[in-house]
């Protein structure tokens, strides 16, 4: 009987303790799951605000309570390095005390500077227990003691490159040994905060590239714009909205019938056919007519296709650079070679253009034509008398008198001081030339009202005729001088034409 009881008692405890662990397991299963659960929640509400593009600092302390959420007995810090790579800043530590954070933003990382500063600047996981006694705390044991922490554990965060980004830390209020789960806690925290690290770098650089690309795009003193394969603005950039006077709104969508006249669209829309339907790439000269202001202006404007990875084309991109100054200062150069800047007539050059035209023209016809030369009478004294200034405004009227005196198809030029010479390709004979000739000096010889003076000249007219004078332009050149220079000595205020043997009298 007793040995009955003895074993009745001994299978009811070996129940007991039985039921006991089996009732601990199934607790610890429990706060398994629900630790687990917790884990999962968290990591897809931080996926979730990821996908959201919330801000960093909010997905950086999402991560941080949900660990926190999971293990209450656990606070939580992310530090972020530096661009520098060398400092800490706190990235989210909601539950740590603000003295605490404030005297830990910025610590520099290096071995000793606490878990976190070592665990960034060497790359490797470093597990403290026990805060005070640890020699990497030895700097921060007081302070540590003041917030109540025991124990640090640090998780280097590193990008895909393996680069460290910044850490994340699970403090203790007691001195703490991690078990192999929050280990792997750590690590999926560090995880989850690297791949919000990663997509905030790539957002920043993403936005610094386009910034960069903005600012060029926009301050570039062309104009940009991408056309679609129907002609349409797809942009515009700020010149171009400036010159169209409209903002990107009223731009894109619309074709260049809205901005120019019909046939400059219709010429712009051919050259971009070109790139669009052909592939080729343009460099062109457009002289463009603005609807909006009315001003015309040239553009030097290089129009290349945009493809698809698979090589079609489904727009075009343009840059028009506004040469119309650099139009203006060519043409006035070029004006400039080949006219007089006083009367703005033909200077010597553009004048022996002229005249080998005229001639070759007059040898091929069978034809007569004359050169005449002018030199003022006595325009010294004018200059002595009245000043520079005066001559000047007499030179300027002596040549309207004198083109006023012509037909369209007689060229007058200025060659020299008081120098004018005028061809006359059409005449047929010599006193046709005299009767020009004479034309003229009767202009000249009207009194001229300049600045207040009213000033008589007269001129001294040399003619030669060709071929008779001269059968080239050397020669007939020659004879018309000397024929002049036969005025001169005449008494000056007439008209010569040459004559074979003046030439002795005037060497
Ligand atoms: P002549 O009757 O012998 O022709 O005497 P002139 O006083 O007209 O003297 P000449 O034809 O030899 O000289 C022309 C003068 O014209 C010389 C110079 O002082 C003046 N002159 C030359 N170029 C200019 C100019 O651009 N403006 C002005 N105001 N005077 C000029
Ligand atoms: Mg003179």
């Amino acid at each position: 009987m007793v040995v009955f009881s003895s074993l009745l008692i001994g299978s009811i405890t070996i129940l007991v303790f039985y039921i006991i662990r089996i009732k601990r397991r199934l607790a610890r299963d429990i706060s398994d799951r629900k630790q687990s659960e917790q884990r999962e929640q968290t990591r897809n509400h931080v996926l979730e605000l990821l996908a959201h593009g919330a801000p960093l600092a909010t997905i950086l302390e999402a991560i941080v309570r949900g660990v926190e959420q999971e293990q209450p007995a656990m606070l939580c810090s992310i530090l972020l390095l530096d661009n520098e790579g060398k400092h800490l800043l706190t990235g989210a530590a909601p539950s740590l005390p603000d003295f605490y954070n404030a005297a830990i933003d910025g610590i520099e990382i290096g071995i000793g500077a606490g878990s976190c500063g070592t665990a960034a600047f060497t790359g490797q996981r470093v597990i403290v227990e026990d805060v005070q006694t640890h020699p990497y705390w030895a700097p921060y044991k007081e302070l540590a003691d003041r917030a109540g922490l025991g124990a640090c554990w640090s998780e280097p965060i590193r990008s895909a490159s393996g680069k460290v980004l910044g850490t994340f830390a699970i403090y203790h209020h007691q001195a703490h040994q991690p078990t192999d789960d929050e280990i792997r806690l750590i690590e999926q925290a560090a995880n989850l905060a690297e791949i919000a690290l990663g997509r905030s770098h790539a957002d920043q650089a993403l936005k610094e590239s386009e910034k960069l690309l903005s600012d060029i795009l926009e301050n570039v003193t062309a104009y940009i714009y991408m056309k679609d394969t129907q002609g349409r603005y797809l942009f515009a950039n700020r010149l171009l909205r400036e010159r169209f006077d409209a903002p990107m709104e009223e731009i894109v969508g619309y074709d260049d019938n809205k901005f120019f006249d019909a046939d400059t669209a219709a010429s712009m829309r051919k050259d971009d056919l070109r790139v669009l339907q052909k592939g080729e790439t343009l460099q062109t000269e457009e002289t463009n007519l603005n609807l909006l202001t009315g001003v015309t202006d040239v553009f030097l404007s290089v129009k290349l296709p945009l493809r698809h990875e698979d090589g079609s084309i489904y727009a075009l991109c343009g840059i028009s650079t506004d040469i119309s100054e650099r139009k203006e200062v060519e043409e006035h150069m070029h004006h400039m070679a080949q006219y007089d800047a006083l009367t703005h007539l033909p200077n010597r050059a553009l004048f022996n253009d002229r005249l080998q035209q005229a001639i070759a023209a007059a040898q091929r016809n069978k034809a007569h034509l004359a050169l005449m030369f002018i030199d003022l009478d006595k325009f010294k004294p004018v200059n002595d008398t009245y000043g520079h200034g005066v001559g000047d405004l007499l030179l300027k009227d002596v040549a309207l008198r004198i083109q006023d005196c012509l037909r369209e198809s007689d060229t007058a030029a200025r060659i020299g001081g008081d120098e004018f010479v005028i061809l006359l390709p059409t005449i047929e004979t010599e006193q046709d030339a005299r009767k020009v000739g004479e034309k003229i000096l009767h202009a000249l010889n009207q009194p001229f009202e300049l600045a207040g003076h009213n000033l008589q000249i007269s001129s001294s007219i040399g003619v030669a005729v060709y071929p008779k004078h001269g059968r080239d332009e050397k020669l007939l050149v020659k004879s018309a001088d000397i024929a002049m220079y036969h005025a001169k000595k005449n008494g000056r205020n007439n008209v010569k034409i040459y004559q074979p043997g003046m030439q002795e009298i005037s060497q």
